[in-house]
């Protein structure tokens, strides 16, 4: 959803606070697509401080599906977010390229909220998430689902890069006096 923010820019001392629907049902990250499973309305305030220049505040609470690091079941993931930024505008006739690069999310004087929650999710994205901290993962032989089934498959298989210690250990174990 877009926000005309034209009459903060304007206007110092104006607030507002708003709710905000958060409308994407699914965030794309580093080429991936998260389901968002469940969002609570985005709360903004929005303030002009004259000059030009606005800021924006609010929270957002969402969950999004992300698939366990070590078995790909969906995993539903809780986000908290709060944030804070100023706005500048350029002045008229001003090319405002720099102001669009550090907030891709306002564009000519239209805040777009779905990019500001989508930017700050990026930042607090978690490294690795995990269906439970002891998931067994999937078999790399049969591919099923060791949290669920037991495949007995024999995962034993010698690390090629320890056979090549060991070579060089019994190469090198003669007494070099
Ligand atoms: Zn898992
Ligand atoms: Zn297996």
């Amino acid at each position: 959803m877009q926000i005309d923010l034209t009459e903060f820019f304007s206007a110092a001392g104006l607030t507002k606070e708003m709710e905000v629907p958060f409308e994407q049902k699914e965030v794309c990250w580093n080429g991936e697509q998260y389901p968002v499973s469940e969002a609570l309305p985005v709360q903004l305030t929005v303030t002009g401080e004259g000059g030009g220049v606005l800021s924006i505040s609010g929270s957002a609470r969402l969950t999004l599906e992300i698939p366990c690091g070590r078995c790909l079941t969906p995993v539903a993931y809780p986000f908290t977010l709060s944030f804070e930024h100023r706005i500048e505008t350029a002045n008229e006739g001003e090319e405002d390229t720099e102001a669009t690069d550090e907030q891709p999310f306002v564009l000519n004087h239209l805040l777009d909220v779905d990019r500001l929650v989508s930017e700050e999710l990026y930042v607090n994205m978690p490294m690795k998430v995990l269906c439970k901290p002891d998931c067994l993962g999937i078999c790399p032989k049969c591919g099923c689902n060791r949290n669920i089934r037991d495949c007995g498959c024999d995962l034993f298989e010698p690390d090629p890069r320890m056979a090549l210690i060991r070579d060089l250990f019994q190469g090198g174990g003669e007494n070099g006096s």
